[in-house]
């Protein structure tokens, strides 16, 4: 259906967020027998914790498997709830870690989703690319500064993203960005968990549709 005689083409694009460990042990090696690569958005503070990523997974991910690596803050703060000075560094030693760190990083998440004019302003300072919490319509030219996403809820199975990804080639979208948080077979409560089974047929779906899967970034730079 990507691939249909007239219609502009729908890039697909997989976001992870908030490095949990599942997204290596689970994720990616469903994401390397399609060879498809993510924008893996990170707290760099939290980076090595308990149940998080390691560094050197993070790493891994970008470097051998292409993925972009993008900012969230350091410690996933809630922006309008904490003074700007906090804001400011949480969102400063973010991009600076990944700098260092030799990864992406043009590309911020808004923790929470939400953000003042005032917050705007500094992301603005650092990254290129903002992705907000909102599922928007993308068109091109895109808005690199706003863009939208489906977030996978506990709740929902695999049809649900299926039916999002399919939505999008109707309305001539030339992205749809679907996001994931954890891989795992028991949510534990939390209320953005995927199953294993239902990330695997959402993979299977886009590799048999023959949809291209591309970073963030690469779709700010090709269709901004
Ligand atoms: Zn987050």
């Amino acid at each position: 259906m990507a691939t249909d005689p007239g219609s502009a083409q729908t890039y697909v694009i997989i976001t992870f967020d908030d490095a949990h460990e599942s997204i290596y042990s689970t994720a990616l090696p469903i994401m390397n027998e399609y060879e498809f690569k993510a924008t893996n958005v990170i707290n760099t503070g939290c980076i090595g914790g308990e149940d998080k990523l390691s560094w050197q997974e993070v790493e891994e991910f970008e470097f051998d498997y292409g993925w972009e690596t993008a900012g969230h803050t350091l410690h996933h703060i809630s922006m309008p709830n904490n003074p700007i000075e906090i804001v400011e560094y949480e969102i400063y030693q973010d991009w600076l870690n990944l700098q260092e760190h030799g990864l992406s990083h043009s590309t911020f998440a808004l923790p929470g989703g939400n953000a003042t004019e005032e917050h705007y302003e500094i992301i603005l300072q650092y990254y290129e690319n903002v992705r907000t919490s909102r599922d928007l319509c993308m068109h091109t030219p895109l808005d690199r500064k706003n863009l939208g996403y489906f977030s996978y809820h506990t709740d929902y199975t695999a049809e649900h993203a299926i039916a999002r990804i399919i939505k999008a080639v109707e309305y001539n979208e030339s992205i749809v960005v679907i996001g994931f948080h954890r891989i795992l077979e028991d949510a534990m409560g939390h209320p953005r968990n995927c199953k294993p089974d239902d990330f695997r047929k959402i993979m299977k779906f886009i590799f048999e549709n023959g949809f291209e899967v591309i970073t963030i970034k690469e779709a700010c730079e090709m269709l901004s």
